[in-house]
């Protein structure tokens, strides 16, 4: 990109050309020629030069086209993270043991990713009071903190899980808590359920779909069996037996492309107990994967058709009953960043870093069975950069810094980048285990403007068929005048 040229973004729906402005975060419908100029110009080789018919004048005066772009790639809170992680720490996250009693196919722990093994080491009674207490002591600034309980299979340790809920409750003075544990669901007995559903544990149950889906990875160590029927008994016991602990339930579901979609699809939508509970979704990651591909055009175009009939009943078009569960977060995450987060802007500032990295260990700090510390659980315990501490010496700031400024090692490209503003990168997407890897950060960088694009397209395409989102606050898109 020309040093000249402006920060925008251009795309097409099927009804209409548009410049996303980045510097006023305005998404503007323009004609046909003007996007073609436009279009032309970005894919010269010579000098950058807009031809400057009216509609771009008109552009220019209104405030738009700035060529405006970060000087300096650096997080605006780098300077003050000591400050920041001995006052704001919202949630540790405690590994209590890293044994399971399934094997699951992509499982980190499983031995199908390089990033973990399962092994016997588990979290002692000091260890986790350790780590509550570091919590306590490192976040006076906020109201609320949360506990969470991981694994392996964390209830393997139920007995330490309730030892430490009963420890912070009694050493919380005051300030509001949560708990949660995720779950394979297959140790939830009436002594489990009982005391969860006493101390509001907000329990995540791994379950991937029908019998015939949830089977074919997830399987007991020791028969290699599937665990579904487990998990369907757990789950009719809570309904018959404590109806009031199934709103503390929900389900998180890993979508293998490779599994039938309408099958799973169905399960979610129609299955009585889990219907009606909160499901999230997650896909399969590639990350650190010896060997698996999750490419399967099939599951793609399954996936588009639901998200189609998605819009369709935003445009009252389809009754919502008819729309998928698997799907609904596409909708949540277009209207969180370009409705929620997509206000006016007059410019770029002089010193920023693209949105994507939490302040590492402060959202969701991750304590594993020996201490170590990370940012949060998906990252890799084989990574000696994301280690960001130890519980007996506290944080190590250089490493948290430059896992915070991970933009710094794509500089150049973020200063152009059109996506700046929601990116969605955090030091995960490109942690080489050794290194932070630019090869692996730049491959993710496609794969998050594809998505902001798509993003883009359909709230324009929702708009041009007279979709409102509702919203006093939004920041509608801008109409060029006719020239
Ligand atoms: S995935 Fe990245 S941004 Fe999200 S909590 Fe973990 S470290 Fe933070
Ligand atoms: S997508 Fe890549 S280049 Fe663009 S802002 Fe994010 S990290 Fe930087």
């Amino acid at each position: 990109m020309y040093k000249d040229s402006p920060l925008i973004h251009l795309f097409e729906t099927n009804r209409g050309q548009y410049i996303f402005d980045v510097n006023t975060n305005a998404i503007i419908k323009i004609q046909k020629n003007v996007f073609e100029n436009l279009r032309n110009n970005f894919s010269l080789n010579s000098s950058y030069k807009i031809y400057e018919c009216e509609q771009v004048k008109e552009l220019k005066d209104r405030g738009f086209l700035s060529s405006k772009k970060v000087k300096e790639v650096v997080h605006p809170l780098s300077d003050m993270l000591e400050f920041y992680m001995s006052s704001k720490i919202k949630m540790v996250i405690l590994q209590v043991t890293q044994q399971c009693n399934l094997r699951c196919e992509y499982c980190t722990y499983s031995g199908s990713y390089i990033n973990r093994t399962h092994q016997d080491a588990r979290m002692n009674i000091e260890l986790a009071k350790k780590g509550v207490e570091f919590l306590f002591d490192n976040s006076r600034d906020v109201d609320s903190v949360h506990i969470g309980f991981y694994g392996g299979e964390p209830l393997i340790e139920f007995e330490l899980i309730k030892d430490i809920i009963l420890y912070s409750e009694k050493i919380s003075n005051g300030k509001r808590l949560t708990f949660g544990v995720t779950t394979n669901g297959t140790l939830l007995n009436d002594k489990i359920i009982n005391f969860f559903n006493s101390h509001n544990v907000l329990t995540t149950i791994s379950l991937d779909g029908p019998k015939e889906v949830h089977d074919k990875n997830r399987k007991f160590a020791s028969s290699g069996c599937g665990s579904f029927e487990k998990i369907k008994n757990g789950l009719e016991n809570i309904k018959h037996n404590y109806p009031d602990f199934l709103s503390k339930v929900m389900f998180n579901a890993v979508l293998d492309p490779n599994n039938d979609f309408s099958c799973i699809n169905d399960f979610f939508t129609s299955y009585d107990i889990v219907k009606d509970l909160y499901l999230n979704v997650s896909d399969i990651t590639d990350d650190h994967s010896v060997a698996r591909n999750t490419n399967n055009e099939d599951h793609e175009t399954q996936l588009k058709y639901e998200l189609f009939k998605l819009y369709l009943s935003k445009l009252n078009k389809l009754d919502k009953k008819s729309v998928s569960k698997l799907v609904e977060r596409y909708y949540d995450h277009l209207r969180k960043i370009l409705v929620d987060s997509r206000g006016f802007s007059s410019s770029m500032p002089d010193k920023g870093h693209p949105s994507g990295p939490c302040i590492p260990g402060a959202q969701r700090l991750f304590i594993d069975v020996n201490g170590n510390f990370y940012p949060c659980e998906r990252v890799s315990e084989k990574s000696k950069i994301m280690q960001i501490g130890h519980i007996d010496k506290g944080f190590d700031y250089d490493k948290i810094r430059s896992l915070l400024n991970i933009g710094e090692i794509t500089s150049e490209n973020c200063k152009d980048c059109w996506a700046f503003k929601f990116c969605t990168l955090c030091a995960v997407s490109a942690d080489g285990i050794d290194k932070l890897s630019v090869e692996k950060k730049l491959f993710n960088c496609k794969v998050v403007k594809y998505s902001l694009e798509e993003h883009l397209k359909d709230y324009c395409m929702l708009n041009e068929f007279g979709y409102s989102f509702e919203d006093s606050n939004i920041f509608k898109i801008v109409e060029a005048q006719n020239e």
